[in-house]
């Protein structure tokens, strides 16, 4: 395999920090270029990011020089982990110029053109790159985005228990770690000891992703699932690991056990292709009562599988769950890497 070289945009934020960490070492990424705001420009990465993580700053980034959020960057291809507001004009720019754009940010994910991407879910997704490059006339460059936070941790078992029962609905609310909201977030007066039910934004993304996610490509489009989802958002003073307790409505009865091995039976073509950063086990399936827990579960399969536990009847609909991910790894910075492993190991890399 070629070793590529990969740009980040906003590479000194909470997300940016998990790229660089995560791709130290990468067997076929290297990072050769950050960016992020005119506050950062020219400045040393190391003097300009709050690094922020338990592993050391890599010495090579920190010494690379920050750039400017717009094209030529001296890469391949690029990461984005933009904020929402820019992203939409700033990475489609990069994919007119000429780069892969692997994009974290929520701007272009509703896109009818936009592979909304979980390698382990709807792979044939990818197959949009195609049209979208016809319809925009871009050559090389193209844009595939990764779900946000909460919604990838939910879409690993919706998947699994679509594909095994159907699933018609499904009602969820969650606890929703701090790191979600980037650095420096949530004042620590406003969030200890408390717990703010409204994350901007956060609901909408949560009930309407999983519909595209979830969808069947049919020719150039992909057909939004008819799942519905009503979702309650909250953010509480966890650090890391978005918390989802989910009730679940099925189109096929099943019984409890039946859930549970439709949820550890679940995979993807991610491992198959072996790809360096997939998880062996997309779903983890705790059975103790009282996991998972962030803390304790967040770091399971590197950070990158979605933890499931206390799956038991629902008196309402069908069947009830909690839901485990980490919000900068699978939820973000791993869900790009693990979609660019998967572009690159399919040939989408030119
Ligand atoms: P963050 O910590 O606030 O970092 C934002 C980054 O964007 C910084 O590098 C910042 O650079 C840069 N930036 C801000 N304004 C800019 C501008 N006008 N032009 C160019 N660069 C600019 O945010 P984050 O948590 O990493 O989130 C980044 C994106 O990922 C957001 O779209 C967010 O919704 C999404 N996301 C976050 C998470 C999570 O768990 N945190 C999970 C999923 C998705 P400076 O340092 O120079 O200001």
């Amino acid at each position: 395999m070629k070793r590529w070289r990969v740009g980040i945009l906003g590479a000194t934020g909470t997300v940016g920090q998990r790229f660089i960490q995560l791709l130290e070492g990468h067997p076929w990424f290297a990072v050769t270029a950050v960016a992020a705001s005119d506050r950062s420009e020219g400045k040393r990465y190391g003097d300009a990011a709050a690094w922020k993580l338990p592993t050391p700053l890599p010495a090579r980034v920190a010494d690379l020089t920050l750039a400017p959020c717009r094209p030529p960057l001296d890469c391949d291809l690029v990461f984005s982990s933009l904020p929402g507001e820019m992203a939409g004009e700033t990475e489609a720019a990069f994919a007119a110029a000429g780069y892969p754009v692997i994009s974290n940010s929520s701007a272009h994910r509703m896109a009818p053109d936009v592979p909304l991407l979980v390698p382990e879910i709807n792979p044939d997704h990818a197959q949009l790159i195609a049209a979208q490059q016809r319809q925009r006339d871009w050559a090389r460059g193209f844009l595939v985005t990764n779900p946000n936070c909460t919604t990838l941790a939910l879409a690993l078992p919706l998947a699994a228990l679509d594909r095994a029962f159907g699933v018609e609905a499904a009602m969820i609310s969650t606890m929703q770690a701090i790191s979600g909201a980037g650095y420096p977030g949530v004042a620590s007066l406003d969030i200890l000891d408390n717990v703010i039910p409204y994350i901007a934004g956060e609901e909408s993304k949560v009930e309407t992703e999983p519909r595209k996610i979830l969808g069947r490509l049919v020719g150039e489009t992909v057909e939004l699932s008819p799942l519905r989802l009503s979702a309650h958002c909250h953010r509480v003073a966890v650090t890391d690991g978005h918390l989802c307790a989910a009730s679940v409505k099925l189109r096929q009865a099943a019984t409890v056990a039946d859930v549970c091995a439709a949820l550890e039976s679940f995979r993807g073509p991610a491992e198959a292709l072996s790809l360096p950063s997939a998880p062996r086990r997309p779903i983890v399936l705790r059975r103790e009562p009282d996991r998972p827990q962030p803390r304790l579960d967040r770091d399971l399969e590197q950070g990158m599988a979605s933890v499931v536990g206390r799956v038991r009847e629902d008196p309402l609909l069908d069947v009830k769950m909690t839901i485990l991910g980490h919000n900068t790894v699978r939820g973000a910075a791993g869900a790009a890497l693990l979609n660019a492993e998967f572009l690159a190991a399919t040939g989408r890399f030119t």
